[in-house]
């Protein structure tokens, strides 16, 4: 056993994994972008407050999962790492009066959260997301835009059999009505209701919808359904959030139990699964509109809807589903040498190609050329550039470890000749 590990709930990426989050990472910035958002980037804790206040303190996120920051000092204020991005995205936009930009202000970030949750298959303490916001369009239309969106990037970073659900959670005029009924259903099961949910019941009964626990799966199949209950307007924008959905070939299904375990949501709420494993509380991503948030956190009211789609699922999903994660790419040309003890020339030649913007690797190791041009093979390198008794009159030898040829080049020409050959070689 090595005498440090990484923390419980992290996970090293190594050079392999970190591979594939670029790779998720850039796709969802290019679709993000292609889409008209634009990259923003937020500090990685806040004050506790914008989570507790835009999140809900009665939730499982802040309740049991926030990473809270010790203070230093008595004066010193409240921290906590972020647990999602949108509560930190909604600060700064009141922050940096966003308001008056014109609406909606559309943006996109990807990185990093943290939870201090119960570590297990895909539940990280700090797992990765990518996340778009829309704050400032009431929808229904943008809903429908961003679910796609959501569904394109599943498709084109290669998951298959991705299922969308959506409800729609009510708002402030329908909901409470709403919640009432929920807890009046809840207390005529009081007795099968565990500690945690029965101390919720008062306190915030909706996150006794999605509670994780079996007891309360199977006592929810019959709870009071939201979408049986909406008020007009909310019914209707649901209904329209349908019709854009189904003019795009987004299928969908209604799950009436989606609450999102977030306080925030309000109408549209939807999640991302792998078909078939709805049940197990692993969804590939979800988000929702938040109409309510801006001014929670100080702003003037103002809609907003958002996802937040994490990036360690979806590769654990590609690994399952067979997807080949890239290749890793081997240098274009290794810098090798007849002569062991001249490190000098090779790290020199290496440093001009590089300087010239060519992935070069010059060899250090004191060994024989033979054994030099093996590790250039293994590592995958196109050419072999060797330096010999030529270079006195300013030439090299240049081997295509590829094609197994073999010619002489002047030391001057060199850059350009290796840059032709990578430009040849990308494009052919
Ligand atoms: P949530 O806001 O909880 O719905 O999270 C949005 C998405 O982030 C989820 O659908 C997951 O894909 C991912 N996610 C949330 N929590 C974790 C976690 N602890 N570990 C890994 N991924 C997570």
């Amino acid at each position: 056993m090595p005498a440090f590990r990484a923390p419980r709930g992290t996970r090293d990426l190594l050079p392999e994994d970190r591979a594939v989050f670029d790779r998720l990472a850039s796709t969802g910035t290019a679709l993000a972008v292609r889409y008209g958002y634009r990259p923003i980037e937020t500090p990685m804790f806040e004050q506790s407050a914008v989570f507790e206040r835009g999140i809900g303190s009665v939730t499982d996120v802040v309740e049991k999962e926030l990473f809270r920051i010790a203070p230093r000092s008595e004066e010193a204020e409240a921290w906590a790492l972020r647990p999602e991005p949108t509560a930190g995205i909604v600060r700064a936009y009141v922050q940096h009066g966003m308001q008056t930009w014109p609406q909606p202000v559309k943006l996109t970030f990807t990185g990093p959260m943290f939870r201090y949750d119960r570590p297990q298959a895909g539940r990280y303490r700090q797992f990765w997301q990518f996340d778009v916001e829309a704050i400032g369009d009431p929808g229904p239309a943008v809903d429908a835009e961003i679910i796609e969106l959501g569904l394109r990037f599943y498709g084109e970073v290669g998951v298959r059999d991705v299922q969308v659900l959506v409800n729609s959670i009510g708002d402030p005029a329908c909901r409470p009505a709403y919640i009432d009924a929920l807890r009046d259903f809840y207390r005529g099961h009081l007795d099968v209701l565990p500690p945690t949910e029965r101390d919720r019941l008062e306190r915030n009964a909706l996150r006794l919808l999605d509670s994780k626990d079996p007891a309360m799966v199977e006592l929810n199949a019959s709870a009071p359904r939201i979408t049986d209950r909406l008020c007009e307007a909310c019914a209707a924008h649901f209904a329209s959030v349908q019709v854009h959905l189904t003019a795009l070939g987004v299928p969908f299904r209604i799950e009436p139990g989606l609450v999102r375990g977030l306080d925030y949501y309000t109408r549209t709420a939807f999640e991302f699964y792998v078909a078939g494993r709805e049940g197990q509380q692993q969804a590939l991503g979800g988000g929702g509109r938040y109409d309510g948030l801006v001014e929670l956190l100080g702003g003037k009211p103002t809609p907003g809807i958002g996802f937040g789609l994490g990036l360690d699922r979806v590769a654990l999903v590609l690994a399952e589903q067979g997807t080949e994660p890239p290749a890793a790419e081997g240098p274009l040309a290794v810098i090798v040498g007849a002569d062991p003890e001249d490190t000098v020339t090779r790290l020199k030649v290496a440093t001009d190609l590089r300087a010239a913007r060519l992935r070069v690797r010059a060899d250090l190791g004191r060994r024989k050329l033979g054994r030099q041009l093996e590790a250039a093979g293994r590592d995958g390198a196109h050419f072999a550039v060797i330096l010999g008794d030529e270079l006195a009159q300013g030439q090299v030898q240049v081997r295509d470890l590829l094609a197994g040829t073999q010619r002489t080049v002047g030391i001057d020409d060199l850059a350009r000749e290796l840059a032709r050959a990578e430009a040849s070689h990308h494009h052919g």
